[in-house]
């Protein structure tokens, strides 16, 4: 088993864009690592430079503790599933998941003895003999899958491997890339601009905005504590509260009201306050003490929790309540935070 190294890697593309630009990165060895950004980030090319399809410009890559940053491909101990999974055509099942063990010239019937047994493991026992054309998308991603873990590589380099499932299937297939990460212990790099699905199955996230990581931790520390508006916008499948606001002797003034704040900022600060919706008390009746008074606009079913929109002095403000309590429209309510909930962003910079 292995880790990743990565220190100050930058990939240049021959039209002088800079994907990956100037990073640094360790993977533990058996971690389960989400690389979380939007489209255009430079995921995949960093992805494809640690597996060596792209030559890195600047920086290196090390795997096991070996440097391969100038190492061809096939040598560095890599499988990848693509986006697009890649798979052959033409080929059977069992052809296509043993092709990496064809090319190394392993024994006929060894590679036939690895094909069942990582059916086996995928849940593709029966399917050997067909072509990826007969199969669901669900059995395609797990043949790519499949195909990886044959390979027997040190680490597992997956891009956006659930991304063309449909929302059930992806659900299902999460659930089953977990447990198979878990069973195998093997060092994986996943790649998804899909938050929810990073912080379902990830033991740590970085998230990658132009080239460069803004933010590295778990996924409970990148939820509950963006460390820049960004992050905080990026992560979170209600968007995070953002809105301008003064530090006050009472704590932060926002959106008309007051907001308690933890630590020190000097009196008199510009910031941008940040705060959940999840983090946020709705009261309907008299309330006291520092918070925000506002008038409800409109309230979102999201399940068992309802998204309630108020109009605070002219901002609106998002605050999740039990679907049971979701108040009327034009109801006067009252929001309340603690304060170690509140964090404060520079205005300017955006970092807290
Ligand atoms: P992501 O996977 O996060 O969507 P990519 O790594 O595909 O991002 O792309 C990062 C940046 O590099 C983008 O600006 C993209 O247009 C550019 N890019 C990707 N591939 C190439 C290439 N082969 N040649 C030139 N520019 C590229
Ligand atoms: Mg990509």
């Amino acid at each position: 088993m292995a880790g990743i190294d990565i220190e100050g890697l930058a990939t240049v593309y021959p039209n002088g864009v800079r994907a990956v630009d100037g990073l640094d990165l360790h993977v533990a060895d058996g971690e389960f690592f989400a690389l979380l950004g939007p489209s255009g980030c430079g995921k995949t090319t960093l992805l494809r430079t640690i597996a060596g399809l792209e030559n890195a410009s600047e920086g290196t890559v090390r795997i096991d503790a070996a440097d391969v940053t100038r190492t061809e491909p096939g040598k560095r101990g890599v499988a990848m599933v693509f986006q697009d999974y890649a798979l052959f055509p033409h080929m059977s099942v069992a052809e296509n998941i043993t092709y990496p063990l064809k090319v190394r010239r392993v024994a006929a019937a060894t590679r036939a003895e690895t094909a069942e047994r990582t059916a086996g493991e995928l849940s593709l026992d029966g399917l050997l003999e067909r072509r990826p054309g007969q199969l669901s998308g669900g059995q395609q991603q797990r043949v790519a899958l499949a195909r990886a873990i044959a390979s027997q590589g040190k680490v597992l380099l997956l891009d956006e491997p659930l991304s063309n499932l449909d929302a059930r299937l992806r659900l299902e297939a999460r659930t089953f890339l977990k447990k198979l990460q878990r069973d195998l212990g093997i060092t994986t790099v996943f790649v998804t601009h899909d938050q929810a699905e990073a912080l379902a199955l990830a033991d740590r996230i970085a998230v990658m905005e132009s080239g460069k990581l803004r933010q590295l931790g778990t996924p409970r520390e990148v939820f509950a504590r963006p460390v820049n508006t960004f992050v905080a916008n990026f992560i979170g499948s209600t968007p995070m509260n953002l809105a301008p606001g003064v530090v006050s002797a009472a704590g932060v003034s926002v959106a008309g009201g007051t907001l308690p704040v933890e630590g020190f900022t000097p009196e008199g600060a510009e910031v941008t306050v940040g705060v959940r919706p999840e983090y946020l008390t709705l009261t309907t009746g008299d309330a006291t003490g520092p918070g925000l008074r506002g008038t409800v606009v409109v309230a979102e079913n999201l399940g068992v929790q309802s998204l309630v929109s108020v109009d605070c002095d002219g901002t609106l403000i998002g605050v999740t309540v039990p679907e049971e309590e979701e108040p009327e429209p034009g109801k006067p309510v009252f929001l309340t935070a603690p304060a170690a909930r509140v964090l404060l962003y520079d205005a300017e910079s955006g970092e807290l």
